[in-house]
Order: C-alpha cells, then structure tokens, then sequence
C-alpha cells in the first residue's frame, strides 16, 4: 500500500472499502431542499395554517423542520452537537508555552465521535496528531480537548480533519502538522452499499510534514500498528 502521506486521500482506502468499490459517493448529500426560504417561510405557513386543516399544520410543521434541518445551527445541541459552543481558540489559549523542544510532538489514538452532516449518523475512530514545534508548544492535553471540539459537530470526515492541523498550524506556528483520522461511518455500514468493515482514512499533512518525506514517514512509522485501520 503507498504510504506517502501526500497522497493519502480517501483514494486510498483499506482493501476491504477498495475492494467493495467504495467510494465517499456513499456519502454524497441526498438532494436538499432550499435552505433559508424553507425557514423563512416557516412562520409565515405556520399562522395560516391554523384556521386550516390537519395536513396544512402537518405540512407547515414538515416545512419548518426542513429549515430547521438545512441549518446546523439550529439544530437541537444534544452531546453530539456541543462543539458549536466552543471556541477552537479558545480551548488552546492559556495553554501554550515558549519552550525550546525540536523534536515532533505525536499524540496517537485518539478516540473521537462525530456526525455525519448528510446522513445525521455517527461516525467514529481514532485520531493521531503530530507537531514539530517551532519555540512553543501546546499542553499535551489540550489536543484531545481540540479534537473534540471539531468533531462534536455536524461534519464530513475530510474537513474535519483539516480543521484540526489548521487550528493547531495557525495557534502554534509549528514548522509543521500532521493529522491522520481513520473511522467507521454508520451511513457505510448500516445503509446503502452496507460495508461494515470499510475504514476511511483521511490526512492532512502541513509544513515540514508535507515538504520532508523522511518526517512523514517517522510520523507514520510512529502511528502505525498493523496498518491504518487496525485499531478503529
Ligand atoms: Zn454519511
């Protein structure tokens, strides 16, 4: 299996996933009805519907609950949700400190729950994260806590994951960033092409990670059990 992180995209999938001709058209949106005006309208449908019949209120009820839908913003915050309240920032500052330290910063196996924004179903794994810091680090706990923040949101696995090195690349100014996730998403496993073993694995390498095969492949070597995959 080529494991130049640059070229780690979903393109490079488990054999399992590759093999049941898997591709994330799995988790291509379903057609969507028009965000704002559904809301917009929702009020509007909800008065006049209510000198009128049943199936009026039900469809001016089905109406709001598409606008509500169509933005994750004001979708109910259950647990899943809650990284809408807080601020990526935030949970960084406060915890970084100038302390001359060259050698790469590697917190593996992470273990992360999110949603799937096109489906509402969870998807799940573990994250490795890796620094190679540059006058300054991060308390090493506050990486799980950014992780977590990211991903207690409505998400699809690849912004997710870039979200994560670029929070961490602009806060820290590091000489480089290394974010690999690999998941099982339950909208693979339990409809459509119904993969239960397909693994997605996702990278985002920034810096030195990108430019130096010889640091990528140290990150790697470092994160690696029997191969991605083998501990989701
Ligand atoms: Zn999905």
């Amino acid at each position: 299996m080529n494991r130049d992180p640059s070229t780690l995209t979903l393109a490079h999938l488990p054999c399992s996933l590759l093999a049941a001709g898997v591709t994330l058209a799995a988790c291509s949106p379903p057609a969507r009805a028009r965000p704002g005006k559904a809301g917009d309208k929702a009020p509007d449908n909800h008065r006049r519907a209510e000198g009128q019949g049943a199936d009026s209120v039900a469809g001016a009820a089905a109406q709001q609950l598409r606008g509500n839908l169509a933005d994750h913003q004001q979708l109910p915050q259950p647990a899943d949700a809650q990284g809408y309240q807080q601020d990526p920032e935030e949970t960084l500052n406060g915890a970084i400190f100038p302390i001359e330290y060259d050698e790469m910063v590697v917190i593996r196996d992470i273990d992360f729950f999110s949603l799937c924004e096109h489906h509402l179903l969870p998807f799940y794994g573990k994250c490795h994260v890796a620094y190679l810091p540059n006058g300054r680090i991060v308390g090493l706990s506050k990486i799980p806590r950014l992780v977590e923040v990211y991903s207690r949101r409505l998400q699809v696995q690849e912004r997710l994951t870039v979200q994560i090195a670029e929070a961490l690349q602009q806060k820290l100014n590091p000489h480089g960033v290394a974010v690999v996730m690999e998941a099982r998403h339950l909208c693979m496993m339990m409809r459509g092409v119904e993969t239960p073993n397909a693994v997605a694995v996702t990278s985002s390498m920034q810096g030195v990670f990108q430019s130096q095969q010889k640091t990528r492949e140290e990150f790697l070597q470092l994160i690696r059990r029997s191969g991605p995959g083998s501990g989701v």
